[in-house]
């Protein structure tokens, strides 16, 4: 990996045996992508360990997550941002999350529209969630052989990125983060430009 990415490990369908030997072995960031196993793993497991919570986030399971996650990558709506910053403001910190936007060509794909998100911006919206760090992008590409469209995926994902940077956060040192690739298409995630790779399967199954 370059050294202007990091590595989150995603360790969702992992136990704690296997967390702690990637964690003896230097591994500090891992990804979890539900509520209550991120909330039954964590307590068992060393303190200095970065958790990430990557997965789709139900309102009801906001609890679980603010102030345990390290960077929620998946805020993908206006009222969950909402509501994550009432959460954060209860418990009196600071949670630090990323932008889902969609760009993958698959209908289930959860996250902003690159045009909604613009849209949303150009309202102010992001300047009224005190208790939160917005602290960049998330994306998925479709999942595909066409590493062509990956790419594209890859890119537009980036533009959006740069244009919310430059017209809304030019200041901001803290919006830095662009989390794009997974196991089968981190490659050209990187090339890019990505900031984090979130890769399971290419670790944990061999
Ligand atoms: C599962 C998951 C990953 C990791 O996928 P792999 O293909 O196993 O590398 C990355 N990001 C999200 C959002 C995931 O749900």
């Amino acid at each position: 990996m370059p050294p202007h990415t990091a590595l989150v490990a995603v360790s969702k369908t992992q136990p704690v045996e296997v967390i702690r030997e990637a964690y003896a072995a230097g591994q500090r960031a891992f990804g979890e992508s539900r509520p209550q196993a991120l909330r039954d793993k964590a307590p068992k497991l060393p303190a200095d360990i970065e958790w990430h919570f990557i997965g789709h986030l139900q309102r009801n399971k906001i609890k679980l997550v603010v102030g345990l996650a390290h960077t929620i990558h998946s805020a993908d709506s206006e009222k969950l941002l909402v509501e994550l910053n009432e959460e954060a403001g209860r418990q009196q910190c600071i949670q630090r999350c990323l932008l889902q936007v969609r760009v993958a060509q698959e209908e289930t794909k959860y996250g902003f529209t690159p045009a909604g998100l613009c849209a949303l911006a150009a309202t102010g919206f992001f300047a009224q969630l005190p208790c939160l760090q917005i602290a960049g992008l998330m994306g998925m590409a479709t999942l595909t052989n066409d590493t062509e469209q990956i790419r594209r995926e890859f890119r537009t994902l980036k533009k959006v990125y740069t244009e919310l940077k430059q017209t809304y956060f030019p200041t901001d040192a803290a919006f830095c983060e662009l989390s794009m690739g997974m196991s089968n298409d981190y490659a050209i995630a990187v090339a890019e430009g990505s900031t984090i790779v979130r890769i399971g399967s290419a670790i944990f199954e061999n």
